[in-house]
């Protein structure tokens, strides 16, 4: 009974220490994803008060550069306040039916600028006449960018992400594959979890929160749909979002 009860404890305290090492972790990835968009901003911002830009052009791109680090910020503040909410249980969700392909076309307007970076392709495959779907259009689209983020992450350059959309009997399947990194087998099931990082995340040096798959996850079943994870290391990976046609709410 008393080697019960202790067995008990050590593991209640390894389980603690283990979320306490990953809230400190993650409390250092979001500084360091804070940071390097405000020092983009800011030197930037230097360049141009300075006057060492003369020309129009370089000046414009400027300006687009300090667009899209903002346009990081405003995503890792938006990702945190929905991990907030969902976490309170306060989120609140207002479903309409909407196009699949036109979520799919949103999402992958916003990721462009990050996939000319890396000379990634992002390439929709839709079937014909797909139905709409009850959801979130906000929510959901939070969901397609993490997805297309990850992807192009954790990707080399110059392949491949593709979004496919087919419909099944009661449902659309919405699938972001990419050609990239893949996932160890024993993490698959890991990676939806609140702040884990997978091992790949060290070898690509690539930088992140961990939310992004939770939050995935959480707005998904709130849809009550399902996500699911295919993947082969060093090949690539496949996100399968499973939505369906009616919502009980
Ligand atoms: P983050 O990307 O901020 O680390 P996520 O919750 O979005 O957090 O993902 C959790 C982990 O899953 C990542 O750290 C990474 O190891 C793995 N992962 C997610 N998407 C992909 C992908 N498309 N390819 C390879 N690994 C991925």
């Amino acid at each position: 009974m008393l080697m019960t009860g202790v067995a008990m404890t050590m593991r209640v305290v390894r389980r603690e220490m283990e979320l306490s090492r990953l809230q400190n972790d993650f409390v250092a990835a979001v500084s360091h994803e804070f940071k390097s968009p405000i020092t983009g901003v800011r030197l930037l911002m230097e360049r141009l008060q300075t006057g060492r830009t003369h020309s129009p052009e370089r000046t414009a791109t400027y300006y687009t550069a300090i667009g899209r680090e903002l346009g990081r910020l405003e995503r890792l503040v938006n990702r945190l306040l929905l991990v907030q909410q969902i976490q309170a249980d306060g989120r609140l969700y207002r479903f309409r039916r909407e196009s699949p392909l036109r979520l799919a076309q949103q999402a992958e307007a916003l990721m462009q600028p990050l996939a000319t970076d890396k000379d990634i392709r992002l390439k929709i495959e839709a079937e014909a006449g797909l139905p709409e779907i009850p959801m979130d259009e906000a929510a959901m689209l939070d969901v397609l960018e993490n997805l297309l983020d990850n992807a192009v992450k954790y990707s080399p350059n110059s392949t491949t992400v593709t979004t496919s959309i087919r419909s099944e009997e009661d449902a659309v399947i919405i699938e972001v594959c990419d050609q990239g990194a893949g996932i160890d087998p024993a993490e698959q099931r890991l990676i939806f979890d609140k702040f884990y990082r997978g091992s790949n995340t060290d070898r690509y040096d690539v930088r992140g929160t961990g939310l992004g798959l939770a939050l995935v996850k959480a707005v998904v079943e709130a849809h009550e749909g399902a996500v699911a994870v295919s993947s082969t290391p060093g090949k690539g990976s496949c996100f399968a979002l499973k939505l369906p046609l009616h919502h009980s709410g």
